[in-house]
Protein backbone atom coordinates (compact mmCIF):
# COMPACT_ATOMS: atom_id res chain seq x y z
CA UNK A 1 0.00 0.00 0.00
CA UNK A 2 1.16 3.47 -0.38
CA UNK A 3 2.88 5.42 2.31
CA UNK A 4 0.43 7.82 4.30
CA UNK A 5 3.25 10.33 4.70
CA UNK A 6 5.04 10.61 1.75
CA UNK A 7 2.46 9.34 -1.02
CA UNK A 8 5.44 6.88 -1.85
CA UNK A 9 3.56 3.37 -3.59
CA UNK A 10 5.80 0.80 -1.87
CA UNK A 11 5.92 0.35 1.91
CA UNK A 12 7.12 -3.52 3.19
CA UNK A 13 5.90 -5.31 6.05
CA UNK A 14 8.42 -5.34 9.04
CA UNK A 15 6.13 -7.45 11.16
CA UNK A 16 2.76 -9.20 11.33
CA UNK A 17 0.91 -10.90 13.86
CA UNK A 18 -2.39 -12.17 14.69
CA UNK A 19 -4.54 -10.07 17.15
CA UNK A 20 -7.78 -10.21 18.71
CA UNK A 21 -7.75 -14.07 19.18
CA UNK A 22 -6.57 -14.52 15.38
CA UNK A 23 -9.45 -12.56 13.53
CA UNK A 24 -7.54 -9.65 12.50
CA UNK A 25 -4.03 -8.87 11.42
CA UNK A 26 -1.83 -6.31 12.68
CA UNK A 27 1.09 -5.22 10.22
CA UNK A 28 3.74 -2.63 10.93
CA UNK A 29 5.20 -1.36 8.00
CA UNK A 30 7.74 0.97 6.86
CA UNK A 31 8.20 2.87 3.95
CA UNK A 32 11.11 2.58 1.70
CA UNK A 33 11.49 5.83 0.73
CA UNK A 34 10.92 8.23 3.38
CA UNK A 35 11.01 5.96 6.15
CA UNK A 36 8.15 6.54 8.47
CA UNK A 37 6.20 3.72 9.63
CA UNK A 38 2.46 2.98 10.09
CA UNK A 39 0.17 0.16 11.18
CA UNK A 40 -2.64 -1.80 9.34
CA UNK A 41 -4.89 -3.92 10.36
CA UNK A 42 -6.87 -6.69 8.30
CA UNK A 43 -9.57 -8.24 9.23
CA UNK A 44 -12.29 -10.50 6.94
CA UNK A 45 -15.31 -8.60 5.91
CA UNK A 46 -18.57 -10.68 7.11
CA UNK A 47 -21.04 -8.04 7.13
CA UNK A 48 -23.93 -8.54 5.38
CA UNK A 49 -24.54 -7.06 2.21
CA UNK A 50 -27.24 -4.42 1.30
CA UNK A 51 -30.55 -5.10 -0.14
CA UNK A 52 -30.98 -4.08 -3.63
CA UNK A 53 -35.27 -4.23 -3.88
CA UNK A 54 -37.06 -4.01 -7.46
CA UNK A 55 -37.41 -0.46 -7.57
CA UNK A 56 -33.50 0.07 -6.88
CA UNK A 57 -33.53 1.32 -3.72
CA UNK A 58 -31.24 0.04 -0.91
CA UNK A 59 -31.61 -0.97 2.60
CA UNK A 60 -30.08 -2.84 5.06
CA UNK A 61 -30.01 -6.54 5.21
CA UNK A 62 -32.64 -7.66 7.79
CA UNK A 63 -32.61 -10.88 9.22
CA UNK A 64 -36.10 -10.69 10.98
CA UNK A 65 -37.71 -10.04 7.37
CA UNK A 66 -36.04 -13.19 6.02
CA UNK A 67 -37.18 -15.21 9.41
CA UNK A 68 -40.57 -14.19 8.67
CA UNK A 69 -40.76 -15.03 5.27
CA UNK A 70 -39.63 -18.68 5.70
CA UNK A 71 -42.04 -18.73 8.68
CA UNK A 72 -44.86 -17.75 6.69
CA UNK A 73 -44.08 -19.94 4.26
CA UNK A 74 -43.65 -23.13 6.36
CA UNK A 75 -46.69 -22.18 8.40
CA UNK A 76 -48.55 -25.88 9.68
CA UNK A 77 -45.68 -27.55 7.78
CA UNK A 78 -43.96 -30.49 9.64
CA UNK A 79 -40.45 -28.58 9.69
CA UNK A 80 -38.74 -28.42 12.91
CA UNK A 81 -37.44 -24.91 14.72
CA UNK A 82 -33.82 -26.50 14.07
CA UNK A 83 -34.47 -27.39 10.21
CA UNK A 84 -35.80 -23.34 10.34
CA UNK A 85 -32.84 -22.23 11.81
CA UNK A 86 -30.50 -24.14 9.85
CA UNK A 87 -32.40 -23.05 6.53
CA UNK A 88 -31.60 -19.46 7.64
CA UNK A 89 -28.34 -19.68 8.51
CA UNK A 90 -27.51 -21.54 5.05
CA UNK A 91 -29.24 -18.57 3.58
CA UNK A 92 -27.23 -16.30 4.95
CA UNK A 93 -23.98 -18.01 4.79
CA UNK A 94 -24.22 -18.20 1.07
CA UNK A 95 -25.17 -14.39 0.90
CA UNK A 96 -21.96 -13.57 2.74
CA UNK A 97 -20.23 -16.26 0.95
CA UNK A 98 -21.40 -14.45 -2.87
CA UNK A 99 -18.99 -11.60 -1.45
CA UNK A 100 -20.60 -8.74 -2.59
CA UNK A 101 -21.61 -5.26 -0.95
CA UNK A 102 -25.02 -5.43 -2.56
CA UNK A 103 -26.87 -8.03 -3.61
CA UNK A 104 -30.25 -7.97 -5.40
CA UNK A 105 -33.44 -9.32 -3.54
CA UNK A 106 -34.34 -11.38 -6.15
CA UNK A 107 -31.11 -13.03 -5.30
CA UNK A 108 -31.67 -13.62 -1.98
CA UNK A 109 -35.26 -15.05 -3.37
CA UNK A 110 -33.69 -17.50 -5.35
CA UNK A 111 -31.90 -18.74 -2.70
CA UNK A 112 -35.04 -19.36 -0.44
CA UNK A 113 -36.28 -20.89 -2.69
CA UNK A 114 -34.14 -23.50 -3.69
CA UNK A 115 -33.73 -23.80 0.17
CA UNK A 116 -37.42 -24.23 0.71
CA UNK A 117 -37.70 -26.83 -2.22
CA UNK A 118 -35.46 -29.18 -0.82
CA UNK A 119 -37.23 -28.29 2.43
CA UNK A 120 -41.20 -28.59 2.10
CA UNK A 121 -42.53 -28.92 -1.72
CA UNK A 122 -46.02 -27.06 -0.36
CA UNK A 123 -44.27 -24.60 1.28
CA UNK A 124 -41.52 -23.61 -1.67
CA UNK A 125 -45.20 -23.26 -3.94
CA UNK A 126 -46.26 -21.04 -1.27
CA UNK A 127 -43.37 -18.96 -1.08
CA UNK A 128 -42.82 -19.09 -4.99
CA UNK A 129 -46.19 -17.77 -5.75
CA UNK A 130 -45.93 -14.51 -3.58
CA UNK A 131 -42.03 -13.79 -4.61
CA UNK A 132 -41.97 -14.72 -8.07
CA UNK A 133 -45.38 -13.73 -8.43
CA UNK A 134 -45.96 -16.50 -11.79
CA UNK A 135 -46.17 -15.48 -14.90
CA UNK A 136 -48.61 -17.21 -15.98
CA UNK A 137 -50.74 -19.90 -14.28
CA UNK A 138 -48.90 -22.69 -16.29
CA UNK A 139 -45.79 -21.89 -15.14
CA UNK A 140 -47.60 -22.72 -11.28
CA UNK A 141 -49.10 -25.23 -12.68
CA UNK A 142 -45.94 -26.65 -13.79
CA UNK A 143 -44.33 -25.99 -10.33
CA UNK A 144 -46.73 -27.87 -8.75
CA UNK A 145 -46.30 -31.07 -10.58
CA UNK A 146 -42.99 -31.16 -10.06
CA UNK A 147 -43.49 -31.89 -6.42
CA UNK A 148 -46.94 -33.87 -6.83
CA UNK A 149 -45.20 -36.28 -9.55
CA UNK A 150 -42.78 -38.01 -6.92
CA UNK A 151 -45.17 -38.06 -4.47
CA UNK A 152 -46.63 -40.93 -2.88
ZN1 LIG B 1 6.95 7.55 2.91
Amino acid sequence: MFCPYCGAEDTKVIDSRLVAEGSQVRRRRECVVCGERCTTYETAELLMPRVIKQDGSREPFSDEKLRNGLLRALEKRPVSAEQIEAALSRIKHELRAAGEREIASKWIGERVMAVLSELDPVAYVRFASVYRSFQDVSEFQRAILEFTDGKT
